[in-house]
């Protein structure tokens, strides 16, 4: 089967907490290479770690919030005008993927979206609970519960016998037990360590519920300040910028 790798490119909150990138994880499997997540400092992200951004065959995304996708368009420009890409290029996400990277790219860097690019970009817009193949990995998507415009997901993903599971933003709901169930390993936030809030988990709800979570490994991300500052606390595995992980 060989070795999965996965790499912990940035491993913050939206705001910089701690210093920390935006969320974005690169997964090495002998079928392929893909990102999870593509915040907005994916591409200084990738640089720091040494990875060789054409060799991604995909990008997979939990949500659209620019912590998650804002590295996208950044991602393109690079592979046009500098990485000189031609192997074509999947993203896929929830249901509105497509027309919010057009708006982004069209703000950011307009005209960008009707460049025609040397390579090929799909866009695969996931069903939920549906198994789907992406590249190298197959993945299915789990609806979780925060606020972002379009529906947010959980992913499960599976690769050469692995089995990888990642929540990025949601309260608690029982959909984290169902995309954890059996996973080598979850990563999932822990924004504050006991404050409550809609749409964000917090460390001390999920650590209640660490026993109903039958994986073998979990690693929480997406710290907050708050979070960050209460880490001497805390019994669950914290994600760092540049952890890696064989899975
Ligand atoms: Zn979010
Ligand atoms: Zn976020």
């Amino acid at each position: 089967m060989g070795e999965v790798t996965f790499t912990f490119v940035g491993t913050g909150d939206p705001l910089g907490s701690g210093g920390r990138l935006h969320t974005c994880f690169h997964v090495a499997a002998p079928s392929g290479r893909f990102l999870v997540d593509c915040g907005a400092t994916t591409m200084t992200g990738l640089k720091r770690e040494g990875i060789d951004r054409n060799a991604i065959e995909a990008i997979l995304v939990t949500h659209l919030h620019g912590d998650h996708i804002g590295g996208i368009p950044y991602f393109v420009l690079d592979a046009q005008l500098v990485a000189k890409r031609t192997a074509p290029l999947v993203i896929a996400g929830p249901p509105g993927l497509a027309d919010r990277l057009r708006r982004a790219m069209d703000v950011m860097f307009p005209g960008l979206s009707d460049v025609e690019q040397r390579f090929e970009i799909r866009i695969v817009e996931l069903e939920a609970g549906r198994r789907t193949a992406v590249g190298p990995v197959d993945v299915t998507p789990f609806e979780v519960v925060h606020a972002c415009g379009d529906p947010p997901y959980a992913l499960r993903l599976e690769v050469d016998g692995r089995t990888l599971a990642y929540s990025g933003d949601t309260e608690w709901t029982d959909a984290l037990i169902d995309v954890a169930r059996d996973a080598n390993l979850f990563v999932c936030e822990s924004y504050f360590y006991e404050k409550e809030i809609p749409n964000h988990l917090d460390y001390r709800t999920l650590w209640a519920h660490r026993d109903e979570l039958e994986c073998d490994r979990l690693v929480i991300t997406h710290m907050s300040e708050d979070m960050l500052s209460r880490l001497s606390e805390v019994e669950l595995e914290p994600a760092a910028d540049g952890k890696r992980i064989v899975v």
